[in-house]
């Protein structure tokens, strides 16, 4: 036990014997008061005389006594202060538990530490003891804070004693900041440089100053506390690195995720929650990365962050996960509410642009909440929830919030459950390709067909391409998936042509970013396109809107490869994303496929029918073949011709067929009257689609 304490221990128990020293010389002094007084009264002048110098004796004695007494206390203290330092030294003593232990030395109620960052940009470490109440805070340097430390201590003089309306001005505002009447300040340094400062104060109810003693043992003890803040200091910053961020100072996966850990170990009372995390994500981070640059893009991450500090509680954990990915831990929320209100607020942040480097950017952010409700709730659980809520709210339509519940609890059991099994379907061959015809409006003629992927679970049933091909995405099975849907349409477009000119038919396949990003990718598309001898300009690679807006740099380059192959490109889903005109100017595309949402009103509803008369004016002026998807009415056919749009898929014209289904058609169409295509029945193509085998895809080695 230190002394310190010890002795508090004890002097809570009676009265020590300087206790009993100092209450018998003030008793004395009271008497001798009363004495004087008393012959004064009387008027004799003599023994007046000789009583005071008596009593003067007396008193200076006292005075002196008590002095020393003074002095002992402090030395005392110093070697208290000592046997604290040497302690704090010997076994890591944090930096506020040393503070407290310097309110106890100075009888203070306050006293707080910062140590100023090594570079203007990094963050200053702020340590204050209140009232027995510690707050540690690592945080971006703070104009105020910093200005309190240098214009008031430094370099003026290494140490001093404040008063209320008793120094300079800025020491009057610096004590109203900390809410004290008086402190005793003194500068830290080591080996001559100025580390920061520290300072125990007083606060309002005690209205006990500061003596230059105390200023005099502050100054003393400030060097070793130097000392034992620099190793401190040095720890936290080997911490610091280990776990937090470099780029935004935030704490990294792994304090994260100890955090978590923590709050979910915690007992709780019943009825109180946990904890509850936001996962945060940028919604097109990427595109202000790309088009301004990685240091505008770190930037913005900084941006981000200071305002995301903005709306949590000093105490909560905010953490950067990776690239554009934020997580907080909000512990013990009052409710789920509470958590959705600082994504609100957050989001709300958001609202105003950002300033990089003179350029005015706005970016959103899809956040997804999860709840620890459940005793059983593990930090992976959560998270993994917290995800599942975020691409919901990405789905949704960016710039959301949405919290994690039990409807999502099941499509995400079902998608690790597809993940499980899309795995053993690709080699054991559940996957097939079925062909969805794409018809020349001005002619009639089938001139080519959409390479649709299909799967067949014994499992589960039929299992939608909408389904499992993000599953398959998240997974990294998509480059097996498509290399061999690529493959396989590719041998089968060979197979229909058969040599046999007019029977020659295009084929589109739908690439996912992941593929069309890999940097073999025109690699092996040159190797299937040898392989199976189908000529490039049969080929047609459908690429999401999306991609082409995210990844400009690298992505441009790719689509190069490809077209250097002399395959054609198109857009699939234009106009669902975000490229602008003068972007598709500069992309070596061929054709637009506008979705099915576009055309479904194109019949009725007049403002639709011009935005579509827009789209595909555009694609025209830009010499760009354009293809309606899900055309389900002759109707809707009708206004597209008249719109002169050039080719036209949907279940008006056929739903996806197997490779037969196709031939058949083919053969068909060579034998009728092509203009047959635009007015046959949707009952007859999808007969058609339901009969017959799909075509097994290649089992993989
Ligand atoms: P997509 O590329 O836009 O393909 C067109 C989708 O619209 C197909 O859905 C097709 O069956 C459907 N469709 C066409 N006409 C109509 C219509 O008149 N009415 C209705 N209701 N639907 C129509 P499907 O086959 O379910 O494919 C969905 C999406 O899955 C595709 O949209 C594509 O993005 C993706 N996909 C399919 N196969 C592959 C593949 O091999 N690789 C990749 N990366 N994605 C694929
Ligand atoms: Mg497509």
């Amino acid at each position: 036990m230190s002394p310190v304490i010890r002795r508090a221990m004890l002097g809570s128990r009676g009265p020590n014997p300087g206790q009993v020293r100092a209450v018998t010389a003030a008793l004395a002094l009271a008497a001798l008061a009363v004495g004087s007084w008393a012959l004064v009264e009387r008027a004799e002048t003599l023994e007046t005389l000789l009583f005071l110098a008596l009593a003067a004796s007396i008193v200076s004695v006292g005075v002196g006594y008590l002095s020393e007494r003074h002095h002992r206390r402090h030395l005392e203290h110093l070697s208290d202060s000592r046997d604290l330092l040497q302690q704090t030294v010997r076994s890591p003593l944090s930096v506020g538990a040393l503070l407290g232990r310097l309110c106890q030395i100075f009888g203070a109620g306050f006293a707080e530490v910062v140590v100023l960052p090594d570079a203007p940009d990094q963050a200053a470490l702020l340590v204050r003891v209140c009232s027995g109440r510690i707050t540690e805070t690592s945080e971006a340097v703070d104009q105020v804070l910093l200005a309190d430390v240098f214009s008031v201590t430094v370099p003026a003089s290494l140490s001093l004693v404040l008063r209320e309306g008793a120094g300079p001005l800025e020491s009057d505002a610096m004590l109203a900041r900390r809410g004290l009447h008086g402190a005793v300040m003194a500068a830290l340094s080591v080996e001559g440089q100025i580390l920061g400062s520290l300072m125990v104060g007083r606060g309002q109810g005690d209205l006990r100053s500061f003596t230059d003693e105390d200023q005099r043992l502050l100054e003393a003890l400030a060097p070793q506390v130097g000392v034992t803040v620099e190793k401190l200091r040095l720890d936290e910053r080997i911490n610091h690195q280990a776990f937090h961020d470099s780029l935004t100072g935030l704490a990294n996966r792994a304090l994260f995720a100890d955090r978590v850990v923590h709050a979910l170990d915690r007992r709780m009372e019943p009825g109180r929650l946990r904890a509850a995390i936001l996962f945060i994500d940028l919604d097109d981070f990427k595109v202000v990365n790309d088009t301004l640059g990685h240091a505008s893009g770190d930037l913005l991450l900084q941006g981000v962050t200071r305002r995301l500090r903005r709306v949590v509680r000093p105490f909560d954990t905010v953490a950067r996960l990776g690239g554009d990915e934020f997580a907080v831990l909000i512990e013990d929320p009052a409710g789920p509410e509470e958590a959705v209100a600082v994504a609100e607020r957050f989001l709300e942040e958001l609202t105003d642009t950002f300033d990089l480097h003179g350029a005015a950017v706005s970016i959103g952010a899809s956040v997804g909440i999860a709840i620890a409700d459940r005793p059983s709730m593990t930090y992976d659980h959560l998270l993994r929830e917290a995800d599942v809520a975020m691409y919901r709210a990405k789905e949704r339509g960016k710039a959301t919030v949405e919290t994690f519940d039990a409807g999502m609890q099941r499509a995400l059991e079902r998608r690790l459950r597809l993940r499980g099994d899309l795995e053993q379907a690709v080699s054991a061959g559940e996957l097939s390709v079925e062909y969805q015809p794409i018809v020349a409006l001005e002619s009639g003629t089938m001139v080519g067909v959409e390479a649709l992927a299909r799967w067949d679970s014994p499992r589960l049933g039929r299992i939608g391409p909408r389904e499992f091909i993000p599953v398959a995405e998240a997974s990294g099975l998509i480059r097996e998936i498509g290399r061999q849907v690529l493959r396989t349409a590719c041998e089968q477009a060979v197979r229909w042509s058969a040599g046999e000119p007019g029977r020659e038919l295009s084929v589109s396949v739908n690439l996912s970013p992941r593929q069309l990003l890999h940097p073999d990718f025109a690699e092996e598309v040159a190797t299937i396109l040898r392989e199976t001898y189908l000529s490039p300009s049969l080929l047609n690679l459908e690429i999401t809107e999306s991609l082409l807006v995210e990844n400009t740099a690298t992505t441009l380059e790719r689509l190069r490869a490809l077209k250097d192959l002399g395959v054609t490109l198109a857009v699939d889903d234009f106009g669902t994303g975000y490229s602008s005109l003068a972007e598709l100017k500069f992309l070596p595309v061929d054709a637009l496929k506008i979705p099915k949402s576009f055309v479904d009103n194109v019949a009725t509803d007049a403002r639709e029918r011009a935005f579509l008369a827009g789209i595909i004016g555009l694609g025209r002026t830009l010499h760009l073949r354009v293809v309606a998807v899900g055309v389900e009415g002759a109707d809707q056919l009708d206004e597209l011709r008249d719109m002169n749009c050039d080719l036209a898929q949907g279940f008006h014209l056929a739903a996806p067929l197997d490779a037969e289904g196709v031939a058949e058609l083919l053969s068909r169409q060579a034998g009728t009257a092509s203009a047959d295509w635009g007015h046959r029945p949707r009952e007859m193509a999808l007969a058609r689609c339901s009969s017959g085998d799909t075509e097994s895809l290649p089992r993989t080695a």
